[in-house]
């Protein structure tokens, strides 16, 4: 008798079991490159799932992993410190958005992913409030803006300030309620900006964003000009201003931060996703002075109450010091460019082909929606196309009928090639024959 392979006990994230989809082995990366056990490579086009930057197990970033796992691998960082993590937080200050006349981000939370880089955010904000309120100088505030389509993470805060679906349905009565701003289509700018306006006079603690572009509600683009506004009316009602760059920070959007573009300054950034290059976990929430200042105190009852057993360990903080170091000395930012450039010329192209429509791109981020051939398969159409790519040799995970590409910056032309190719091919196969 053959032996049967025993089930994995693995339960994967965002995947349904029970239709029984291939579930690719990798094991080995480098570069835009995934090589799977059964010699097969695919091409990662969404930076396994947009943490990877500058390519699968960069060198230096590797280097620097290997060099401190054997020198200081982890501490207790309540009251302790280390050089990765101090090196770190002056790197991320020194080059975080700044703008003349704006409060600096100037002081650096460390923690483990982006949902609890945004729990954090949401604490600083509510502990500021609470702590002006102690103080007699402002009333407590409790109250979060968001935006529709908003996507920040998968614990219960994070899931309670983005956009409510099937995918949090379960868990609705576990989650808060917040005040819901409209996203600001093309032509619905001002509306959007009006609707933040009212709400912001009722006094909510803070509004949080993910600027410029939003992820997981679709890639959904907005001008700069919006959130330049959106900025102005928070602090002009004195509404905390959170910036969540977990996915748009690192050079996605073609600047390091999205932020820079409206030439603004968040009073609390969020960070993660590539702030290691992608190589290991690793988060960061950035404050300015008063969130901060509202906590120091010689009470003990003010300090900020959060922690996680892997704050700012040691060995993740030496890979995000290699990838600052990488941002510093490397060009970076004319890789981005090449990227942009190489995915913008094939996009129009694309875009002639008549199973595609809303063409976008911001950086090196790039989106098409596919018109089905069937409005009845839509809701399988996801599915379909993933499996559509890895025939193709590419790792692509459509949002919906919404297909994005979010590559490493080292992916090069011929990969670019390869993966248009198999969107035409998609296109042929799945899309709507006029
Ligand atoms: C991915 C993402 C998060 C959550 O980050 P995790 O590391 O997956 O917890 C939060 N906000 C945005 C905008 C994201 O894209």
């Amino acid at each position: 008798m053959p032996s049967a392979i025993p089930p994995s006990p693995v339960w994967h994230p965002f995947t349904q079991h029970g239709l029984n989809e291939p579930i690719p082995h990798v094991v080995r990366a480098e570069g835009a490159l995934l090589h799977l056990a059964d010699g097969r490579t695919l091409i990662d086009g969404i930076s396994s799932w947009w943490v990877t930057t500058h390519g699968h197990c960069e060198p230096r970033i590797a280097a620097a992993i290997a060099r401190q796992a054997s020198t200081l691998d982890q501490l207790i960082f309540a009251a302790y410190t280390h050089g990765p993590a101090e090196e770190v937080a002056h790197g991320l200050i020194a080059m975080a958005p700044h703008a003349p006349g704006q409060p600096e981000l100037a002081h650096v939370f460390y923690s483990d992913s982006g949902s609890t880089a945004v729990e954090v955010a949401l604490k600083m904000a509510l502990g500021y409030w609470h702590n002006l309120a102690l103080d007699g100088v402002a009333k407590a505030r409790n109250r979060i803006l968001v935006l529709e389509h908003g996507y920040h993470g998968d614990t219960i805060g994070a899931m309670s300030i983005g956009e409510r679906g099937v995918y949090n349905a379960a868990w609705t009565p576990l989650l808060f309620d917040v005040g819901t701003v409209p996203f600001p289509a093309p032509g619905r700018e001002q509306a959007c900006l009006d609707a933040l306006d009212t709400a912001c006079a009722q006094h909510p603690a803070a509004f949080i964003v993910e600027p410029l572009l939003l992820g997981a509600g679709g890639m959904l683009l907005y001008p700069a000009w919006v959130l330049r506004e959106m900025a102005a009316i928070c602090r002009r009602h004195g509404v905390l201003f959170i910036a969540d760059e977990v996915m748009t920070g690192w050079g996605r959007t073609g600047t390091l931060f999205a932020c820079e573009q409206a030439a603004i300054v968040p009073d609390i950034m969020a960070v993660a996703k590539g702030i290691t290059g992608g190589a290991i976990p690793l988060a960061a929430t950035l404050a300015t002075a008063p969130i901060f200042e509202a906590h120091r105190s010689t009470d003990r009852a003010r300090l900020f109450y959060h922690s996680s057993s892997y704050t700012a360990n040691a060995i993740a903080c030496a890979a995000a010091a290699a990838n600052l170091a990488i941002w510093r000395e490397e060009d970076v930012p004319g890789r981005i460019a090449t990227v942009s450039q190489g995915m913008a010329q094939r996009l129009e192209q694309l875009a002639t082909h008549p199973a595609f429509a809303n063409p976008r791109q911001l950086g090196a981020v790039a989106a098409i929606e596919l018109v089905a051939a069937d409005a009845g398969y839509l809701s399988d159409l996801a599915p379909r196309l993933r499996a559509f790519f890895l025939e193709h040799g590419l790792l692509l995970r459509p949002l919906g009928n919404t297909i994005y590409l979010m590559p490493p910056y080292c992916v090069d032309a011929r990969q670019l090639d390869a993966i248009f190719a198999a969107l035409h091919a998609a296109g042929d196969m799945f899309g709507a024959h006029p």
